[in-house]
């Protein structure tokens, strides 16, 4: 009999029992065996799955298990970065996409706080939305489950929370991105990633009182705001640090 140790990442842990949720398990089998067999014998839809690393390289469904092999399954999402995959590394890195409806306008500020691209208006239509998430390959995120089972949406979550923070760290841990944020990296205003800027450029349109107060100043190429680590930049920082060390600790557990 030979051995696979097999690792789901996300929601493809929504199909296992929940003791074997978020855990790399032991998995025993008979060859031969493909990836795919392997998958759908763990319960998971393979048209759920979009990659396969097999000790840190991506292969196809159809590649053979082998004794011994570390596999990693990933959920169909917008993109990766595999380039940091290996056996340092552990895992690629999401690059994950939201679009938020109009409901959870307070949610998106807070995915850009810790870095995710995500779109909001205030004005989105349900068809806008669909539209957007299947275009553009973003989770979409809202509470009404009606407008989550429009046929062909693939990526989308139902928001269970009720205050912002913890639907914050809903998606975090429904999305396994406690690795992928960035925080303080893109405009809460309009999404756009901010760009350091010497104080020199920003000097003349800076309040008096935080000229001298303050070295690092960054600017928001799409909506010209201009920001730097205040005091509102010093809470939100200890609440966001909190939410991921939460949130990692909260991962092995499922
Ligand atoms: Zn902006």
């Amino acid at each position: 009999m030979s051995e696979a140790r097999v690792r789901f990442y996300a929601e493809l842990n929504d199909h296992l029992p929940r003791e074997e949720r978020y855990e790399t398990v032991t998995v025993p089998f008979c060859p031969p065996l493909s990836m795919a067999d392997l998958i759908v014998l763990r319960g998971v839809p393979t048209d759920e799955v979009d990659l396969v690393l097999r000790n840190g390289d991506p292969v196809r469904f159809t590649a053979p298990v082998e004794d011994g092999d570390r596999i990693a399954v990933y959920p169909v999402f917008e993109s990766f970065d595999i380039s940091g995959a290996g056996p340092v590394a552990g895992m690629p890195l999401r690059n994950p996409r939201f679009v938020c409806d109009v409901h959870l306008g307070k949610l998106a500020s807070f995915l850009r706080m810790v870095g995710f691209d995500t779109l909001y208006r205030g004005d989105y239509q349900d068809d806008e939305l669909i539209r957007i998430s299947l275009d553009q390959r973003r989770a979409l995120l809202s509470r009404d489950r009606r407008l989550l089972a429009q046929p062909g949406l693939v990526r989308k979550h139902a928001v269970a929370s009720e205050t912002p923070l913890d639907q914050l760290r809903e998606v975090i841990h429904r999305f396994d991105l406690v690795d992928a944020a960035r925080p303080f990296s893109r405009c809460l205003r309009c999404n756009t990633v901010l760009a350091s800027v010497p104080r020199a450029q920003v000097l003349a349109r800076l309040p008096e009182r935080v000229r001298d107060a303050y070295d690092e100043f960054f600017h928001c190429g799409g909506c010209d705001r201009v920001y730097w680590r205040g005091s509102h930049f010093t809470r939100m920082a200890a609440v966001v640090s909190d939410l991921l060390e939460r949130s990692k600790s909260e991962r092995g557990r499922g």
